[in-house]
C-alpha cells in the first residue's frame, strides 16, 4: 500500500511519519472532535507539509479551527 497522505510505501493506511503527526493532531483536538469531522482528508496536504518540516502541528490545528 501507499500512504494516503504522502504516498510513501507503507503496510497500513498511513506511513509511520504521517501517522505520528495525525496522532499528535488527534491528541491535541481530542478524539471527540476528531470523530465529529465528516472528512479529515482536507488536512492531508498540511500533514504532508508538516512531515517535511514546513508546517508545525500548531499551524494545522489553527487551520482546522478556521475551517469550523
Ligand atoms: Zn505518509
Amino acid at each position: 500500500m501507499s500512504c494516503a497522505i504522502c504516498g510513501a510505501e507503507t503496510d497500513s493506511e498511513y506511513c509511520k511519519k504521517c501517522e505520528k503527526i495525525l496522532d499528535e493532531i488527534i491528541h491535541r483536538v481530542g478524539e471527540e472532535r476528531w470523530g465529529a469531522m465528516d472528512d479529515c482528508s482536507y488536512i492531508y496536504p498540511m500533514v504532508k507539509r508538516a512531515a517535511k518540516g514546513e508546517l508545525s502541528i500548531n499551524d494545522i490545528i489553527n487551520a482546522m479551527e478556521v475551517e469550523d
